[in-house]
């Protein structure tokens, strides 16, 4: 049996009670972390310290907080919602590092960490690849 972290509310279990992902949900839905027997939870695994053998993963506002912790200076992007004409998160912005040119994964996009480390945007259908 192994001891899994949650928030009330979260659909993600956390390993490490030191993960910055579990303390950044913590934060900002000022909710109490739980402990439960990961067997029996269903619940998908954190990305940093649950399930870190991943190397592609679908940006989606479940999936945005870990990710933006992952890649390390990743910042979050905004533009316009059309619908309330405010600023609304609907990707994140990844840095130029190594090989790779800056690039913004927007929510359905797909990102890949490549065997040099390093993290590459493969844009849903119908995305541009290009800020
Ligand atoms: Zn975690």
């Amino acid at each position: 049996m192994t001891t899994a972290l949650t928030l009330d509310g979260s659909s993600r279990y956390h390993l490490d009670a030191a993960c910055r992902a579990l303390d950044g949900a913590r934060l900002s839905t000022r909710g109490a972390v739980v402990e439960e027997d990961s067997d029996t939870l269903g619940q998908t695994p954190c990305f940093l310290c649950a399930a870190t053998a991943g190397t592609a993963w679908y940006v989606t506002e479940q999936t945005i907080a870990e990710l933006y912790e992952m890649i390390g200076p990743a910042k979050y992007h905004t533009s316009v919602d059309p619908g309330t004409g405010r600023l609304a998160v609907d990707g994140l912005t990844i840095p130029a590092h190594g090989d790779a040119p800056r690039a913004v994964a927007r929510f359905g996009d797909t990102v890949r960490r490549h065997p040099d480390g390093g993290y590459r945007v493969h844009p849903a259908v119908g995305h541009a690849s290009t800020p």
